[in-house]
């Protein structure tokens, strides 16, 4: 595999962007070796700027479900850069968004824009503690909200990988305010509840954890986690920026059956576009401003060409439920796959998958929170990445990412990445 042009590239970024990349997740440091450049995408496949083609298994890291460079998308994006790009006013598109996201999600009644992840799950924490006049919030070790300062507190994803998972930069008066719980673990979630009874507004997880790998919930975990939230007067927030529209339409929420109070969205919803949202119940979403006291702004907030690339996303996924059946038919016979490489060569590997998200780690451990995801062996890991990169395979650069599935994965597609993935293990095996 040629990389020139990548690695030239990549000298030159680093003397300009603090480590060459402008988000941690993109740098091969916990994997070795220097990130690929891309230049383009279309359907299935990335192609970097040393012409090497790869079939796409991030999706940047889980927006682009119905593959790169979709037809219909493409389109309308098209067609509404000729209004202009921006016009700080409101607009016709935003209406139809916030219905469609408001019909979409039934727990969802009222909803209001961001351009991030981070920027929803932050409005929502402090909505949670505008509301209920509180000012804990409860997060679960490992799993991650953006990089808001409440969160950087035994996070997942790029924190977990590149061992930051405590910033420094975050306040001690903010570590105080953050409790944490470990993930699938309601005894320990009682007891941090009964140590802060009166005191805790907010309690925001991932229903299914994309972001110390994918870590399911237990069987009746979040029912649990609904009735213990509603008993304690606690705001349930969904983190769904990545579940949503992917593990059914409705998320994690419709998947799983439980209703959460407020939803942080992103990703998906933006087809590509720098979008999140969050919204919830009516009552609780009257406190924004400028219906209510709770400030929350953003001059991009809304934007006409991430609201056209977004609802073609949502009114594509409506209109074509099989995609979800697909999605799941894919991601089973991906993990059945694995599972039988695994046995056939021995590893001590597991595989956790639900939908169209999966996690190979390395471990013989069953991997169900922080404390297990932890015993991978990364340096491993890091062998079999590049092994599947050599094979044309692009997987997340650490240990610690969900994958994610697009609709583009097709029974062809699934032999070649099973292929590279049963040659790479027998090859670690070695
Ligand atoms: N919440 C979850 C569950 C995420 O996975 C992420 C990002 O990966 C975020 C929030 C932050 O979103 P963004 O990167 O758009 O700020």
């Amino acid at each position: 595999m040629k990389n020139k042009l990548s690695t030239k590239l990549f000298e030159e970024a680093q003397n300009y962007i603090p480590g060459g990349v402008n988000s941690p997740v993109r740098a091969f440091k916990s994997v070795g070796g220097n990130p690929i450049f891309i230049k383009r995408a279309k359907g299935a496949y990335l192609y970097d700027e040393d012409s090497n083609k790869y079939i796409d298994m991030i999706n940047s890291w889980g927006p682009m479900i119905l593959g790169h460079a979709f037809g219909p998308i493409e389109n309308q994006v098209r067609k509404a850069i000729k209004d202009s790009f921006s016009f700080g006013a409101p607009t016709r598109k935003e209406v139809e968004m916030a219905k469609t996201i408001c019909n979409i999600v039934p727990s969802i009644e009222m909803v209001r824009m961001v351009s991030s992840g981070t920027e929803a799950t932050m409005s929502a924490i402090r909505l949670a503690r505008a509301y209920t006049a509180k000012d804990k919030i409860i997060k679960f070790e490992g799993c991650y909200h953006g990089h808001g300062d409440s969160f950087l507190i035994s996070a997942g994803s790029g924190a977990m990988s590149h061992g930051t998972p405590d910033s420094p930069g975050v306040t001690k008066a903010t570590i105080k305010d953050t409790l944490l719980v470990p993930y699938n673990d309601i005894a320990a979630l009682n007891k941090t509840i009964e140590a802060n009874k009166g005191k805790i507004a907010g309690l925001i997880i991932e229903p299914v954890v994309g972001n110390m790998g994918c870590v399911l919930p237990n069987e009746g975990y979040l029912k649990a986690i609904r009735e213990i939230c509603t008993a304690n007067e606690i705001v349930l927030i969904f983190d769904e920026v990545m579940t949503g529209f992917r593990l059914a339409l409705g998320g994690a929420q419709e998947r799983f059956d439980v209703t959460p109070d407020l939803t942080t969205l992103g990703k998906i919803i933006g087809g590509g576009m720098p979008v999140g949202a969050y919204g919830g119940k009516k009552e609780i979403m009257k406190m924004v401003s400028p219906s209510g006291p709770m400030y929350q702004a953003g001059t991009l907030s809304g934007n006409p060409i991430a609201m056209s690339a977004g609802l073609t996303m949502l009114k594509h996924l409506k209109n074509h439920p099989e995609i979800y059946a697909n999605l799941d038919a894919a991601g089973e016979e991906i993990a059945h796959g694995l599972r039988k490489s695994i046995k056939e060569i021995g590893m001590d590997c597991t595989v956790n998958q639900v939908g169209s998200m999966y996690t190979l780690f390395f471990t013989k451990e069953q991997v169900t929170d922080y404390t297990t995801a932890k015993t991978c062996d990364t340096a491993l890991f890091g062998k079999y990445f590049h092994k599947m990169l050599e094979k044309g395979v692009y997987l997340g650069p650490s240990q610690f990412e969900s994958l994610f599935i697009s609709d583009k994965i097709d029974k062809k597609l699934i032999k070649k990445i099973l292929k590279a993935n049963h040659s790479s293990l027998e090859e670690l095996a070695k």
